[in-house]
């Protein structure tokens, strides 16, 4: 594992060229730690990515995965969502959680995609925000990864890494990502907000981060926030990192 820092790094008279100089030093280390970091919820459309992130509220992108084969299946297209037996849809994605809310939501979007753009996904994210259920956290997750359009995805894990790494200070979601976005270069987005994503489900965890197994230890203020010690911060690592 990597070196840590002996203690936590004070960030307070941090200057705007310094905090950037860090966190693109802290963005390299992750993207070397997570080379395949993606989007892991599956899809082959910019529509099965829309109603995949959709689905993907409350409940882990493992459990979407389970579902869509099935969902993309039966509903192809936008006109199959606007069409969809509500109760029908309902059974289907009920393991997902919150399945009335997201049947809804699905349904309605069927309809304003067939109704204002002949049934495609538009590409832009001010026409994105305006579909049922589409916030600007769907709306990145579509751009960046059904369009390559650069978008920082600021979901629960993003959030709560920036402000552990001192990147900011700002709870709000859009807050934090025009300020994240200021310290990087706009084609590094959407592969940030991968690896920052991959970091927090898998070392970075909100209760007992593995700080003493972490590749950015030497540049977070938060070293120490968690388990310090390289051998016990080592089991405490997730999936692919997990220990055998
Ligand atoms: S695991 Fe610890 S050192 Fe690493 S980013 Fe999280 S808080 Fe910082």
């Amino acid at each position: 594992m990597s070196s840590v820092s002996p203690r936590a790094l004070v960030v307070d008279d941090e200057t705007p060229v310094s905090r950037t100089r860090r966190a693109r030093k802290m963005y390299r280390a992750l993207h070397e730690r997570y080379p395949y970091a993606h989007c892991e919820l599956d899809f082959s459309t910019p529509l099965e990515l829309l109603v995949a992130t959709i689905l993907s509220a409350q409940t882990t992108d493992v459990g979407v995965n389970k579902v869509t084969p099935v969902v993309f299946a039966k509903y192809p297209t936008a006109a199959d969502y606007a069409n969809a037996d509500r109760t029908e849809l309902e059974t289907i994605i009920q393991p997902t959680g919150f399945y009335r809310a997201k049947t809804d939501s699905l349904i309605k979007l069927g309809i304003a995609l067939v109704e204002r753009f002949d049934g495609e996904v538009p590409p832009r994210l001010k026409d994105l925000v305006t579909l049922p259920g589409v916030g600007r956290k769907t709306a990145n997750v579509v751009l960046g990864n059904a369009f390559g359009v650069p978008g920082i995805t600021v979901d629960t894990h993003f959030g709560r890494l920036s402000r552990r790494f001192g990147w900011t200070e700002e709870e709000d979601p859009v807050k934090v990502e025009h300020e994240v976005g200021a310290l990087f270069m706009r084609k590094d987005w959407t592969m940030l907000s991968h690896v920052v994503i991959f970091h927090g489900r898998r070392t970075c965890h909100a209760k007992k981060p593995a700080c003493g197994a972490c590749p950015v230890a030497r540049w977070c203020p938060s070293y120490g926030a968690g388990e310090t010690d390289p051998d016990k911060a080592a089991k405490l690592l997730k999936y692919e990192l997990a220990p055998r």
